[in-house]
């Protein structure tokens, strides 16, 4: 989804040990009496970043992005901006702006005075003032619109208001607590596009805290997965995607069949697992760094799993017998649940390539499973 072009996905500063990040988190955490809403976080995020911060409700997302805009005080830690430690720096001092995730206009004002008041503390005369509002309502394609009430605007266009009111100020960084939560499916995608392009016009590095795992992997320069106060994984869309670290990420991204199984070969590039409950072994492309009798979970993405009627060919290749237990038609693609021998049930995605109303597979069909080694990936149990 993401076009190659944007500077943010092909430069990569987090790989260069010379770039220096602008915004690090050092043992940050918070708590709350005896409950640890955020525990030691170190983050490092890079100038120019869309850095998304993701995770499951009350994992603590919106509490370390707080941290970060200074309006909660952590228990632990520093906030160091550009080299400079935050942690004790009120947030209108900060050079970071925070977008609301109920966007918080005021009903009663214009659309330019909203935007405006994000000027307030600037003391600028009219003319200045005026200016940086008309800039700033041009940046999001707003001009024009000034003279209305918030009332009178698409829900779009009400994000952009604040994300204009956020931006008037030039922060360095800009945080933004579920930017599209408000907009309904279809506007949010095409909104998702505009957010990545006025990233990229202004420059600025934005710090986005999303519960949709879709919206981060299109948004994203890197994401930060959070479980129970913990960044439990940070990477690009793609590492965090196809090289999940554990069950809970291959899980929270997307759909995984997670298979368990014992090591029952370790040779450097394959890796054999015995799965009780599928009855057969299971090959992983894997550097082969666990050990023989070792229990594992053997992770593989749905739409990597192939279906069919006759025996698959190839060698070593992961090869299961089930029969089709549900089927879901969801245009694009369909999803099949696939019954093995053993009563696991394996989830595999079908593209619908071709226009048809008829099912080439159906309901308790008898099917074989397959993928190569390389398609899955191996996890702690
Ligand atoms: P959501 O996606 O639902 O907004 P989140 O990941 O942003 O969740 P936070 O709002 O950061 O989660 O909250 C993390 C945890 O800290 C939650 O369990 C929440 O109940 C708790 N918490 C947050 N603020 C306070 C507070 N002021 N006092 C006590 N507990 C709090």
């Amino acid at each position: 989804m993401i076009s190659a072009q944007r500077p943010n996905v092909t430069e990569r500063p987090w790989l260069d040990p010379a770039a220096k990040p602008q915004i690090v988190l050092e043992g940050i955490g918070k708590t709350y009496g005896a409950f640890t809403a955020v525990g030691s976080v170190n983050l490092s995020i890079y100038k120019g970043e869309m850095f998304a911060l993701v995770g499951a409700s009350g994992c603590g997302k919106t509490t370390l992005l707080r941290m970060l805009a200074g309006f909660v005080t952590p228990s632990a830690g520093r906030v160091v901006i550009d080299g400079v430690d935050m942690t004790e720096v009120p947030p209108y001092e900060r050079p970071v702006n925070m977008m609301f995730q109920s966007y918080a206009l005021f009903p009663h004002m214009t659309v330019a005075d909203n935007v405006g008041y994000g000027l307030k503390r600037l003391r600028l005369d009219g003319a200045t003032r005026q200016r940086r509002i008309d800039e700033a309502l041009e940046m999001v394609q707003l001009g024009g619109l000034g003279a209305r009430k918030p009332h009178q605007l698409s829900g779009g266009q009400r994000q952009r208001v604040a994300l204009a009111r956020a931006l008037i100020r030039r922060p360095k960084v800009l945080l933004l607590d579920e930017p599209l939560s408000a907009l309904d499916k279809k506007l949010r995608e095409s909104t998702q596009f505009e957010l990545m392009d006025l990233q990229y016009e202004v420059g600025i590095t934005f710090v986005v805290v999303t519960h949709d795992q879709d919206e981060a992997m299109a948004l994203s320069s890197r994401i930060a997965v959070m479980d129970r106060g913990a960044v439990v994984q940070v990477g690009t869309p793609a590492e965090v995607y196809e090289f999940p670290r554990t069950r809970f990420v291959a899980d929270f991204f997307g759909t995984a069949n997670l298979l368990e199984g014992t090591v029952a070969a370790a040779e450097p590039g394959l890796v054999t697992v015995r799965c009780a409950d599928l009855g057969c072994d299971l090959y992983v492309d894997d550097a082969g760094r666990v050990q023989v009798g070792e229990r594992v979970c053997v992770a593989v993405r749905p739409e990597k799993v192939q279906l069919s009627k006759s025996p698959p060919a190839g060698e070593r290749r992961n090869r299961l017998k089930g029969v089709v237990w549900e089927l879901g038609y969801l245009g694009s693609r369909s999803t099949y649940q696939v019954k093995t021998a053993g009563g696991k049930v394996v989830t595999a995605f079908a593209q619908n390539e071709r226009r048809t109303l008829d099912w080439s597979i159906d309901w308790s069909d008898e099917v074989y499973l397959s993928w190569d080694a390389n398609a899955a990936v191996l996890l702690q149990a």
